[in-house]
Parts: C-alpha cells; sequence; structure tokens
C-alpha cells in the first residue's frame, strides 16, 4: 500500500500530549499510522504520497461500535405479523426470534453488507458483533467475514448460542463460534476476530453452559452476552438455578478479562462487583434499551464502581454519534440532573470501546498516534465557535452526526473518500438486499 496523508483539518487525535491540532496532518504506512502533524511539513517529509483533503473538517479516529448486530438490517420496515409485543419477551418472540429464522447464508452476508456500508457512511472503522441466523448457523460467521473483507470494516464476530430452537441448533451454534475462533486466529488479516457468542442466561440451560465452556477447552477467546436486559433474565435464573445472572455465568467461567456482558441494566451491586473483579466489560445500548422499554443502565454507579464501560448500538444504527447523543441525554434524565455523565459518556465512547477492541485485535486504536491502527475519519465540521481539545466532545454531541463522516480509513485501506465510496458497489448491494429481504419476509 501506498502512503497516505489525511490533512488539511482540525485533527483530533485523543492523545493527552496533544489532543488537538489545527492545520494538521496524518500519515499512514500500511495499515499503521506512522506520524501526526502541522500540514505543511507532513506534506513535505512524505512528497509523494497520496494525499486526502479533509476540505477544513475534523480529522479523527474511526469509531467502534462495541456492541451490533449484522443481522439486523432486513427489520427496516418490517411488516407486523399478529397482535403487536406488549413487553420485551414479546418482542424477541415475535421480531427477532422469527427474522433470525427466516435468515439463509445469502440473506446472512447481504444483510452484513448493508450494516458494513452504513458503518463506513458513519465512519464507524470496527465492530464488535453479536449473530443469530438458527436455520442458517453453520458457515454464517465465514459469510459475514467475507462482507468484511470486501468492505474493509474490521469485524469481531460471534454466534449466539441458545437453547430456544432445540438442541441440534444449539450445537451448530457452538460448532460454528469454535471453527470460526480458529479460523480467525490464523487469518493475520487483523481484520476479523472470534469470540464465543451466547444468547442470554434465560435461554440457555446448565448442561448447553456446559457445553459451550467445554468446546471454549484452552481458546480463551472471551465470550459475548445479552445480559439482565429486562428483569425476567434475573427472575428467570434465580428461580431456576437460584443464582443472579452475573453469578451463575462466573461459575461458569464465562466472565473475564475478554468477554463483554451487554445492557447489565437489572443487575444489582453483587454482579456488578464481580463485573469489575473479573475485567468483563459491560455494553451499554441506550436507544435500544429505550426502544425496549426495558430500563436504563446504572453505567455511572458500575463507573464508580471500576466496571470497564463501553457503547453499542444493538443493531439499531451504525451511528454512534446517535448512540453518544442518546446516552448522554438518558443518564441525565434518568437521574433527572442536567450536570451528569459529561466525562463518562464521552470516555465510554472513545477511551473504552477501543479499549474493549483492543482485546480481541493485536494493533493498538483508537488514538491518532504513531504506532495506532490507521483507522481515520474526516468529518465536514467547521466550528461555529471556539473548538479547544477541552471541549471537542460537546462540539460532537451538538454539532455532528455520523453523516457528517465524509471519508472513511480502516486499517489502512480507504474506504469512502470525500461522500465516494471506493471498491464496492453499494447500489448492487442494496439492490440485492432489497431482493434478499423480500423473501425474508415473505419467510418471517
Ligand atoms: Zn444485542
Amino acid at each position: 500500500m501506498a502512503m497516505i496523508l489525511v490533512g488539511n483539518g482540525t485533527v483530533v487525535t485523543r492523545d493527552e500530549e496533544r489532543p488537538i491540532l489545527r492545520d494538521g496532518c496524518v500519515a499512514i504506512d500500511g495499515n499503521v499510522i506512522v506520524c501526526v502533524g502541522g500540514l505543511a511539513e507532513t506534506r513535505a517529509r512524505y512528497d509523494g504520497a497520496r494525499f486526502i483533503d479533509a476540505r477544513g473538517g475534523v480529522i479523527m479516529p474511526g469509531f467502534v461500535n462495541a456492541h451490533m448486530h449484522y443481522y439486523s438490517a432486513f427489520s427496516r420496515g418490517l411488516p407486523g405479523k399478529g397482535a403487536p409485543a406488549q413487553n420485551f419477551g414479546e418482542v424477541l418472540e415475535r421480531l427477532w426470534w422469527r427474522l433470525d429464522k427466516a435468515l439463509s447464508l445469502d440473506d446472512v452476508y447481504y444483510s452484513a453488507l448493508v450494516c458494513m456500508i452504513d458503518c463506513i457512511k458513519n465512519g464507524t472503522t470496527t465492530v464488535i458483533d453479536h449473530h443469530a441466523s438458527p436455520l442458517a448457523a453453520r458457515g454464517s460467521l465465514f459469510r459475514i467475514a467475507d462482507a468484511a473483507r470486501e468492505t474493509g470494516i474490521r469485524s469481531c464476530l460471534c454466534y449466539e448460542v441458545s437453547d430456544r430452537d432445540g438442541e441440534r441448533i444449539a450445537r451448530d451454534g457452538i460448532a460454528e463460534n469454535v471453527d470460526f475462533i480458529k479460523y480467525a486466529r490464523e487469518d493475520g488479516s487483523g481484520l476479523i476476530a472470534g469470540m464465543f457468542g451466547l444468547h442470554a442466561s434465560m435461554t440457555l440451560s446448565s448442561e448447553t453452559l456446559a457445553a459451550c465452556a467445554e468446546a471454549m477447552g484452552g481458546l480463551d477467546a472471551g465470550y459475548h452476552v445479552h445480559v439482565a436486559e429486562g428483569p425476567s433474565d434475573e427472575e428467570d435464573s434465580v428461580k431456576k438455578y437460584g443464582a443472579r445472572v452475573i453469578e451463575r455465568f462466573r461459575d461458569f467461567g464465562i466472565t473475564g478479562g475478554r468477554s463483554i456482558a451487554v445492557h447489565c441494566i437489572h443487575t444489582n451491586r453483587d454482579e456488578q462487583e464481580i463485573l469489575r473483579e473479573t475485567g468483563t466489560a459491560v455494553v451499554h445500548n441506550p436507544e435500544s434499551n429505550m426502544g425496549n422499554a426495558v430500563g436504563c443502565c446504572p453505567v455511572l454507579d458500575m463507573r464508580e464502581r471500576g466496571v470497564l464501560l463501553g457503547l453499542g448500538t444493538d443493531g439499531y444504527v451504525s451511528d454512534m454519534l446517535q448512540s453518544y447523543k442518546i446516552a448522554n441525554a438518558l443518564q441525565k434524565h434518568e437521574r433527572r440532573h442536567p450536570n451528569v455523565a459529561w466525562a463518562e459518556i464521552p470516555e465510554m465512547l472513545f477511551a473504552n470501546n477501543p479499549e474493549i477492541a483492543g482485546r480481541y485485535f493485536d494493533i493498538p486504536m483508537g488514538r491518532l498516534r504513531p504506532g495506532y491502527s490507521a483507522d481515520v475519519i474526516a468529518l465536514d465540521y467547521d466550528p461555529p465557535t471556539e473548538m479547544t481539545g477541552d471541549n471537542v466532545n460537546g462540539h460532537l454531541l451538538f454539532g455532528a452526526s455520523g453523516r457528517c463522516v465524509r471519508t472513511t480509513i480502516a486499517l489502512g485501506r480507504v474506504l469512502m473518500e470525500n461522500g465516494e465510496l471506493t471498491g464496492i458497489d453499494e447500489r448492487g448491494v442494496i439492490q440485492r438486499a432489497r431482493e434478499c429481504s423480500k423473501r425474508v419476509w415473505e419467510r418471517f
């Protein structure tokens, strides 16, 4: 790969030594950043490199989405069947557990492509995904990996094992996780990684959890699981197993420094202490939680207790700035206090998400600094008030959205330049997606 320079903008580095650099430039060699400096001297130093003009906008690290469902794309506009859901359990039964069973391997692939194109447009360069397609489980993660390779979106993948569709499909899910984890480890591109996916405590018997732990063996890839999204997950665990969800998961070795517990809305103090102690990351998905009316994740309390917290979209969108805005407003609303969460939410998105992703990929990310992964985006944003290293998060909160992103580079590969997608036939993909989704809707 030839050298690339992204310059002529305000560089927001996320590097505490030099948080903001006016008229700056980022130099990329292969998949790493090699220099961050002033525009004139960087251009002179790397004479002949390809130059991408940020046109006076903001240059910053690409976003990480710490919890996503690539399989969700065909839910958009889906006509419901039967009575509308009255609670979260019915949302699962009447929407998601019907949609995922209607997916073929081709649908999985096109759904992923659609989401990844959306990631490129919104500046999301790394995604930690949680996948389900029970009637097409085997091979599904490999098809998503194909989509990742074609689009260039770095993806950490897993298949959500569950008992809800019977023993054979649970076994398929286990085998898919193990095969993919091993495959991703050998891949060497830095673009894909594997984890072990689990749906949620309430759909996993102790026999199945034991089988998962056994299949994981010494792989130590970490688990990715929904936790206490609705109150019923905790009630089910206490009733059936005499333990709360996180206590139950700890006993199976599911918590740990490479594991992700998603939501954790109804966890109690003891469970949060286990999450902290084991280094398990918690990922908050504010828009999804509000939409499903399941409650508000106590992220401020957990932060105080030292839990590592990240931010995801749970398949709602691929725009991390949307999740960022909603997370900010939700904590203030929930606490009935206008001055909370100013520091915690930016920390989740800009510092913790890259840290969490860094547990699965070898290269450090989330900063514009030599040696870091060349995940660089440029936004059309011309601040109407002074922008400094101290208030840049407020500018992004109130002045920017994902669709301000004009240029997206992931692992040194230019995926979008000044609003034009490079190397992917977007219209062709969307057209195929519409054809696939029509058949999915018929089977739904
Ligand atoms: Zn989810």
